[in-house]
This record gives C-alpha cells, sequence and structure tokens, in this order.
C-alpha cells in the first residue's frame, strides 16, 4: 500500500506524487471505485485461508525427493481477503458486458448466453480429444455441421476447421497455397500484400518463407488495381487482399483482382477477419477467391480480447481443398460422422494434405458456440447482423464527419467500421487525446493510430450490438471530445482525470516494462524475488 503523503492524501500507483488526484481521499478508493494492492502486499505470513491437517506418516515410497524443502512463497490471506481481491480486481476490466467495446478490426459484439449454455453441455465441454471416435459422435456432428454451413455461407469447396485464430488460419492457407504450387513443380516466392493489410498478413507470408512485396493503395483506400496487375508475375504465388479492408471499406475490384491473379498462376488469399461485414450478402467463392480465414471469435460468437480464445477456419477453393490439413471430419453414407487422420488419408483421396495446424481437431468450445450462433440467427438473421453492423458504423461516421476528419467519407459508405483521422484537431492536440477524453466520458476507447495507411487512425466498430440510443450516446460523447480537441481544450491533456489510473507514460511502460514485482519498500513480508521464482 502507498504511504500516505504530508498532505494526508496517497497517490494511486503510477500516478505523479506531488498531483493531487481530482479528489484525494484517505484510503485511496474514490467512492466505489477500489483501489487494489497486489495480493503479496495484501497478505501476512502465517495467514492462510484453508484449515488442513498436517500430513501424517512417511511419504509415498519413491517421492521423497519431491518434499518441499520451505514452504512455498504465498501470500497469506484469509478466504475473504482472497476472494475480494480478485473481485475487486474484476471490476477494474472493462468488458462487452458493461459497455460498448468500439475497438474497431477487432469485432468486440455481444456473445448472445444461449451459445454459452450450449458450449458447457457436458457432451461438448467434458470431451477429449483421444476419446474413441464412437463415444463422441455429436460433438464430430457439430464439427460437421459449423463445417456445412461455413463452406455454404462463403459459397467454397472444404473448409479446414483446425487453426486456431485468424493469424493461424491465414497460415494454413499459405500452406495450401504451397501444397498445390509444389504439386505442380511451380516454385514461386512472392507474397503480394496491399499497403492497407492487416499486419498479421505481411508477418504470416513471411512466417511461410515467401518475400512479401507491398501493392500501393489509391486515394480512395483500396488497392491500386492497376499496380497490383503491373507486379503480377511467374515468381507471385499469391495475392492477400483483406476484403472487407482495415479501412472499413468493401474492395470493388475484388472479382477482377482474383481474374488477374489467376491469369498470372497466382492464388487469392483473402483475409476474411471482417466477415461479419458482408455475411449472407456476399460469397467470397462468387469473387474467386482460393483461400479465407473466417474469425469465428470475431464473426459468430466467442467473447474475446486479451489473447484469446480464437479460432479461424479457413475455408478453400475446389483448386485448394485436396491440400488441406488433417484431421477433418466426414459423413459417411448412413450419416455417420468420422474423422479423417492420416491412417484413412489415402482412401479419403486426400494423400496431398499439408500435414497438420494442430494437434487436435480445432476449439471445440468455439464450434459449439458458433454453431448455436448460426442456427439461432438463421439466413435472415445472419443478413440482418451485417446490414445492423454496416448501418452502425455508417451511422457513427455521417454523425461526426463535421467533427472528426474521415479521410475516406467521400468515397462513400463505408462497411463495418468507420474511420476517422487527427487532421483538423488542434496543434499540440493528437488522437490519444481523443481515446483519453472517451475514458473519461464512461467509454472505452476505439481503436487507435491504425490502420498505418492513414495519420492519426481512429477506427470505430460498433458492430450490431448497439441500439440507435446506445450509438447516441456514444456519438454525443464522442463529438464533445473532438470538438474539445479542435478547440484546443487543455483539460484533456490531462484525462482521463475519473479512471483508477490517469495518464501513464506508456512509452517508459513498452520500453522498460517491470514484468516480476520486485516489492515494495516498506512492506513487511514481501517475499524477495527468489522467492517468487523471477529471475
Ligand atoms: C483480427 C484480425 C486478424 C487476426 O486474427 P487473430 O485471431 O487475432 O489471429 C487478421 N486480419 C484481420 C483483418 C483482423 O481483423
Amino acid at each position: 500500500m502507498t504511504a500516505v503523503n504530508a498532505a494526508g492524501w496517497r497517490p494511486a500507483i503510477g500516478e505523479a506524487g506531488d498531483a493531487p488526484p481530482a479528489v484525494a481521499t484517505m484510503s485511496g478508493d474514490r467512492g466505489l471505485m477500489l483501489e487494489e494492492p497486489l495480493s503479496f502486499e495484501l497478505g501476512a505470513p502465517g495467514k492462510c485461508g484453508v484449515d488442513l491437517d498436517e500430513p501424517e506418516g512417511a511419504p509415498v515410497a519413491g517421492l521423497a525427493r519431491f518434499l518441499r524443502r520451505q514452504a512455498p512463497a504465498l501470500p497469506g490471506l484469509t478466504e475473504p481477503e482472497a476472494i475480494r481481491h480478485y473481485t475487486r480486481l474484476s471490476r477494474q476490466n472493462y468488458a462487452i458486458d458493461l459497455g460498448p467495446f468500439p475497438l474497431g478490426s477487432c469485432t468486440m459484439k455481444h456473445n448472445p448466453r444461449l451459445n454459452e449454455k450450449v458450449a458447457r453441455l457436458p457432451g461438448f465441454a467434458d470431451v477429449h480429444p483421444l476419446q474413441p471416435q464412437n463415444t463422441v459422435r455429436g460433438a464430430l456432428d457439430v464439427i460437421n455441421q459449423l463445417a456445412h454451413w461455413l463452406v455454404t455461407l462463403t459459397g467454397m469447396h472444404g473448409v479446414a476447421m483446425t487453426p486456431k485464430a485468424g493469424a493461424h488460419g491465414e497460415l494454413c492457407g499459405l500452406l495450401c497455397i504451397r501444397a498445390a504450387l509444389e504439386a505442380r513443380g511451380d516454385a514461386r516466392s512472392v507474397v503480394l500484400v496491399p499497403e492497407s493489410a492487416h499486419g498479421t498478413n505481411p508477418a504470416t507470408a513471411a512466417f511461410a518463407g515467401y518475400r512479401v512485396e507491398s501493392i500501393p493503395a489509391t486515394a480512395d483506400g483500396r488497392v491500386d488495381l492497376a499496380a497490383l496487375k503491373g507486379r503480377l508475375g511467374p515468381d507471385v504465388a499469391a495475392v492477400m487482399i483483406t476484403n472487407p479492408n482495415t479501412c472499413g471499406l468493401f474492395e470493388r475490384d475484388m472479382k477482377a483482382i482474383a481474374d488477374a491473379a489467376h491469369a498470372a498462376g497466382a492464388f487469392v488469399y483473402c483475409d476474411g477477419a471482417n466477415f461479419n461485414a458482408i455475411v449472407g450478402k456476399v460469397r467470397p467463392g462468387d469473387l474467386g477467391v482460393d483461400a479465407m480465414h473466417i474469425n469465428l471469435h470475431k464473426t459468430f460468437s466467442t467473447p474475446h480480447g486479451g489473447g484469446g480464445p480464437g479460432s479461424g477456419p479457413v475455408v478453400l477453393s475446389e483448386a485448394l481443398s485436396p491440400f488441406g490439413p488433417l484431421p477433418f471430419t466426414a459423413r459417411t453414407a448412413d450419416g455417420v460422422v468420422h474423422l479423417v487422420e492420416e491412417e484413412d488419408a489415402e482412401a479419403m483421396g486426400h494423400a496431398q494434405g499439408f500435414g497438420r495446424m494442430s494437434a487436435f481437431h480445432g476449439q471445440m468450445g468455439m464450434f459449439t458456440r458458433a454453431l448455436a450462433y448460426i442456427l439461432s440467427h438463421g439466413a435472415d438473421g445472419l443478413r440482418q447482423v451485417a446490414e445492423d453492423a454496416v448501418l452502425n458504423a455508417n451511422y457513427v461516421l455521417r454523425s461526426c464527419e463535421d467533427v472528426l476528419t474521415a479521410p475516406f467519407g467521400a468515397s462513400g459508405p463505408c462497411m463495418h467500421e468507420a474511420l476517422f483521422s487527427d487532421a483538423g484537431l488542434a496543434d499540440h492536440f493528437s488522437t490519444l487525446d481523443v481515446a483519453k477524453g472517451l475514458i473519461d466520458e464512461g467509454f472505452h476507447p476505439m481503436t487507435v493510430y491504425f490502420p498505418l495507411v492513414v495519420k492519426g487512425a481512429m477506427l470505430i466498430e460498433p458492430t450490431e450490438t448497439e441500439s440507435r440510443a446506445g450509438l447516441d450516446r456514444f456519438i454525443a460523447s464522442l463529438r464533445s471530445v473532438a470538438e474539445r480537441a479542435r478547440a484546443g481544450d487543455e483539460s484533456l491533456h490531462s484525462a482521463p482525470r475519473f479512471a483508477p489510473r490517469r495518464r501513464l507514460d506508456e512509452t517508459l511502460a513498452a520500453r522498460k516494462p517491470v514484468l516480476v514485482w520486485q516489492g515494495t519498500p516498506g512492506v513487511p513480508g514481501a517475499p524477495a524475488l527468489s522467492e517468487i521464482g523471477g529471475s
């Protein structure tokens, strides 16, 4: 716990010691916004939340060398202290169940509780991937049904269900492309990626062993078709296009891009992470796409954030399907779903598969959520998801473009996200000030400084979750903060003023992260670094 200073108030951790917070209190708590020390600072040696008997008798033969020589360095907490500690921490977490999460390129939308209920059914939640297949037919059937709907919704030929995230799916798609090229004895070394691509695209292509070449964007934020055609040639293995792209725009030339790529012997990879904007409206297969990952955790339910969980099935064209990874599910003539693995691959006509993306069948919990989402929405509901997501983004775009610059606002409607830039803010005011100002207004900020093609970008994705009234509240706050930033209102520089932490030194945090607690001076009972396993 931080010391009380001469003026009688405790600075919150990370706050400059000489700048009192807007409201100072004895406890450090502000109203019901509670400070929380680390569990080591909270606890005291010798306290314990459980009451266990000392073990009696000699240790089990052969295990003596595993006996602890000293007590573990655990914080000494009673049960209520431990419960309160974690509950207080959980209240410091902003979540989609608390309010809007307008992060562009992230698709943070409401996760219907029905899907949670389904995912927790013991027949799905408590199965083991090595169980005999005839004990998990229902689970395999779910994977197969979901695969069927993903193929149907995208107009593709096959699908690899095992990739565990969007970026993992990209790798799967590129490995299929490489296997297909190798099978025809065609060594190609370059993958073309537009400037506005999601950062994972060039990273994936490089990881898969390709040289990445960038294709410029046009003034209206789309792939420069002429430049792309000019670069296609016998060394190009694939083009990777994000559609809708990271500027929130539909790549209108997708079919022409695919035709040109195919004519040059290259494959078309589509980053389909933004499929929620077009689901039920556009089938990527009709646009000539050869491989596309779908982020189940963005388009089809599943809460995500903080690194997981994820699931990135890859739909494949007829040309690429024979090269997809194992295992996959197949339905026999008598309707039973079974798993195709290495030993049956040849008999199933899948001898050319490139290998495995993961040890087992993929993310079962996400498959059940996604299938529940698809079936409970139905065809009309899924179409409405896309329509409402796009309508909401355009509502934000048109409601704010007089106070925030919309770099591509003149080129027509956006798709699922609205893009603004810092042009038009007063000198010394930035995108960061707008984001921090939104925190004081009670909103999680939008994605900032991405995509990189737009200076000072602010990318807002409301998703279909938000109601008209909810959007109006958000828009009123965003407009107010934007107007302060345009007018040069200095108080915005000290935002957030009402959050548990003020503006932190993010550069220092990134450059010199403190990853292991080093003890708090003056706090008795703090274990030394060596005791908590740090190095
Ligand atoms: C989220 C996203 C990805 C990466 O997906 P992960 O599941 O985080 O690996 C790739 N491309 C786009 C356009 C995305 O929005």
